[in-house]
């Protein structure tokens, strides 16, 4: 794993914001089996499994924490309050949902919206990864600090790691708030515009006209 780069990775062509084929078939194979897991106690207080939605052949991709009580009723990742400014975001941004893929680290409701503990991560986490490699995505966002520190590095600082570059691999990641902590601290947020222009920059052929492809 490289350090954080302070100049965006260079947009890599043919794989287009939200092209959709293949890897869906594999995709919902793993989502029958994350439906029927019991690897973890949070399975037993939580309504269902919030495996992800999104295009399963996205460019970018959004992770979170672990789905909260609307997205427990509601069986999709990002619907509560913090979903919805989640969308504002990204319709700032003009990338459309279904254009991305979205999922948590865990995919089950933690109770009391708790964090999950390490050993909760590491038994949801072959299912983030799994997910990684099937959309292959080029862009994946850490929202929040469980996300960052456990697909950037583990001894990361939410605060020290967003806005810069983290080249992994293929993949390039970029940590930046996660839209509760924006409700609970309006300052935040323009830091996180801050990094989705970053992200919007990639994703663009060119940084003029602030277009994300489409
Ligand atoms: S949180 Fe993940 S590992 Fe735990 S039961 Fe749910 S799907 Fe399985």
């Amino acid at each position: 794993m490289s350090g954080p780069e302070t100049s965006p990775p260079e947009p890599e062509s043919g794989h287009s914001l939200g092209e959709g084929e293949a890897s869906g078939p594999a995709l919902d194979r793993l989502q029958e089996k994350a439906q029927a897991c019991r690897r973890c106690a949070l399975r037993q207080g939580c309504r269902q499994v919030v495996f992800g939605v999104g295009n399963p052949r996205a460019r970018l991709m959004l992770v979170g924490e672990g789905p909260g009580g609307d997205e427990d009723r509601q069986g999709i990742p990002f619907v509560g309050r913090a979903g919805q400014l989640l969308d504002r975001i990204l319709e700032a941004a003009r990338i459309k949902r279904d254009q991305v893929y979205i999922t948590n680290v865990v995919k089950c409701r933690p109770p009391n919206n708790r964090l999950p503990v390490q050993q909760e991560v590491e038994a949801c986490l072959p299912y983030l990864r799994t997910q990684i490699e099937l959309i292959d995505p080029e862009i994946v966002i850490c929202l929040g600090s469980l996300a960052t520190k456990t697909l950037i590095d583990k001894n990361a600082s939410i605060t020290r790691s967003r806005g810069s570059w983290h080249k992994i691999g293929s993949r390039n990641y970029m940590a930046t708030f996660h839209p509760a902590a924006l409700l609970r601290d309006p300052g935040k947020k323009r830091y996180v515009w801050e990094d989705f222009q970053e992200v919007i920059k990639v994703c663009n052929k060119s940084d003029q006209g602030g277009a994300v492809d489409e």
